[in-house]
């Protein structure tokens, strides 16, 4: 079946940023879309960095379950749902199995040892190890990890890319990802609608007001760590900016928020960016919309349910943020900082100081 005309745009789009992706790339992707029955590929992930930080060439089957094991227990002692569930009258159809043995242990006092073992065959062999490496139903070129009988046994690549705290970046992506994953199979349960805190920090279910999830960090991923401007690699501090300026259009909805650089930022200020940004953050949302629960519902229900409709409800509001006579952010629609050599110029030179700035706190 071909695809419509506007994926084929987006998927361009994404071979076009994605050109000969390396294993960050894959990892990422792995993490940040596709859809997600469980939040396993969190919690294996998360246990994969830590191996591969600790440089373990290999683990047993039945000691990756009994560190699942754990990390669930700590995970869902505040009661976040780890899967998406359907409740019938009293009863509740969905629930994971780490979830049901570690509560059969925890309140009937089941012998540990086979709740172990469900969890090593059922959880982890007949499911997420079967499953972490692919992407959209297709094996990844270079596995993370090879399973045998008894072993896991991490590749070289994903010791590479984790070792001695490097990419710990990617760590915060896993468990943000995991924070919006809970969220949403919770919020499925119930009509509260969302709030993006206008910091990016969090997710806001409205009606409890209670912060909800870390978004930063995956907008971050969406955005391959670069700067929304610039493209050069984001670092700390890392700024949010409404990319259709506030005082035009008056609120803080996600798929108006991009991820800048505080100089970036600054420079930028309340003007109007050129149009070629504009689709950049059309192309941006099509590509978290590729990702489910709760970013892809949010986007769904702000902008439309086709791309046409989101497209059109982007642009509507750029305009209404032009008729209202906002300057043009370089003074032309051609202006792109990431091509512009004294902007890139100035980055370094900010990047430095910013650096050294840092290098002085710690003597
Ligand atoms: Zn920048």
């Amino acid at each position: 079946m071909p695809l419509p005309k506007i994926q084929n745009k987006v998927g361009q789009q994404l071979v076009e940023i994605m050109f000969e992706p390396n294993d960050k790339d894959f990892w990422r992707a792995i993490i940040l879309y596709g859809s997600n029955q469980s939040t396993y590929k969190m919690g294996l992930g998360n246990l994969l960095i830590k191996y591969a930080d600790d440089n373990l060439e290999k683990i047993t089957l039945d000691e990756l379950a009994e560190d699942f094991f754990e990390l669930y227990q700590n995970r869902i002692k505040n009661g976040k749902p780890q899967s998406k569930r359907t409740t019938t009258g009293d009863l509740q159809k969905g629930v994971t199995y780490v979830e049901q043995e570690i509560t059969s242990v925890e309140s009937n006092g089941t012998n540990k040892q086979k709740s172990l073992d469900k969890i090593r065959k059922r959880a982890l062999e007949e499911m997420v190890l079967k499953r972490f490496n692919t992407l959209f139903q297709r094996q990844i070129p270079k596995p993370f990890y090879t399973v045998s009988s008894t072993h896991l046994i991490l590749s070289d690549n994903l010791r590479t890319l984790f070792s001695d705290k490097q990419n710990s970046v990617m760590s915060t992506e896993v468990d943000s990802r995991w924070d919006l994953l809970e969220f949403g199979f919770f919020n499925l349960k119930n009509e509260d609608s969302v709030e993006i805190e206008e910091t990016l920090e969090f997710v806001i279910q409205k009606k409890k007001r209670s912060q909800i999830s870390r978004l930063k960090p995956i907008l971050n991923g969406y955005q391959i760590g670069k700067c929304f401007y610039c493209h050069e690699d984001l670092y700390d501090p890392i700024h949010v900016d409404h990319l259709i300026p506030r005082t035009a259009i008056h609120h803080d909805e996600i798929w108006n928020l991009v991820l800048s650089h505080e100089h970036c930022n600054k420079y930028k200020l309340a003007s109007l960016p050129p149009k070629h940004f504009v689709q950049k953050l059309i192309n941006r949302n099509e590509s978290v919309l590729k990702s489910d629960l709760p970013l892809r519902e949010e986007l769904i229900k702000v902008l439309g349910m086709t791309p046409k409709e989101r497209s059109d409800k982007v642009w509507s509001q750029y305009l209404i943020a032009k008729e209202k006579g906002l300057a043009v952010w370089g003074g032309s629609e051609t202006f792109n900082p990431a091509k512009d050599d004294l902007f890139r110029g100035l980055i370094q030179f900010y990047n430095k100081t910013y650096w050294s700035r840092k290098f002085d706190k710690i003597s």
